[in-house]
């Protein structure tokens, strides 16, 4: 497995140091026990395709490298190592096409327990409830009850209600 650290991570560190030196000692002790990287809940899949899926991932890389093991069977390059640029072998096709986006809202959900709903919550796709229509833009669906309902099925009194919500 290889960690990419990122600016970001370096970032984290150097803040995470000087908090930890202006800490009375007992406080210093506490913080050298708890985990760098405690990781996080990642979306991982296609842009513009349906194939998103949910990894609890210590960071956006390694979640990209669990979805593509899922998908191909490989955590590596058919000529071993990283990903590569110019290689066109399952793994390095597959991460070069996935994305990830963080979800933070999700870090403390039971992971098996999220619905259609929390998709479009968190800014996600997922098809209408009414209509079955599954290629609406976010932008193009709202949360009724728990339900994904796309515009062209919302009825006028809901369209009304979303209106007068919007102004
Ligand atoms: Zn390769
Ligand atoms: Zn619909």
């Amino acid at each position: 497995m290889t960690k990419v650290v990122t600016r970001r991570d370096a970032l984290t560190l150097v803040g995470a140091a000087a908090v930890a030196a202006a800490l009375p000692v007992p406080v210093q002790q506490v913080l050298a026990n708890v985990p760098a990287a405690r990781g996080g809940v990642f979306v991982v899949g296609t842009e513009g395709e349906r194939d998103w899926q949910i990894f609890h991932a210590s960071d956006a890389h390694e979640a990209i490298l669990d979805a593509v093991e899922e998908w191909s069977g490989f955590r590596d390059c058919e000529e071993g190592g990283g990903p590569k640029v110019e290689c066109d072998c399952d793994f390095c096709y597959k991460f070069s096409q996935f994305d990830s986006q963080r979800v933070k809202e999700w870090d403390d959900r039971d992971l098996d327990k999220i619905t259609e709903a929390d998709w479009v919550r968190v800014g996600m796709c997922a098809p209408c409830s009414r209509c079955g229509w599954d290629e609406a833009y976010p932008s193009d669906l709202v949360v009724i009850e728990e339900k994904v309902v796309c515009w062209d099925c919302l009825t006028e009194q809901e369209n009304e209600a979303f209106d007068r919500t919007r102004c």
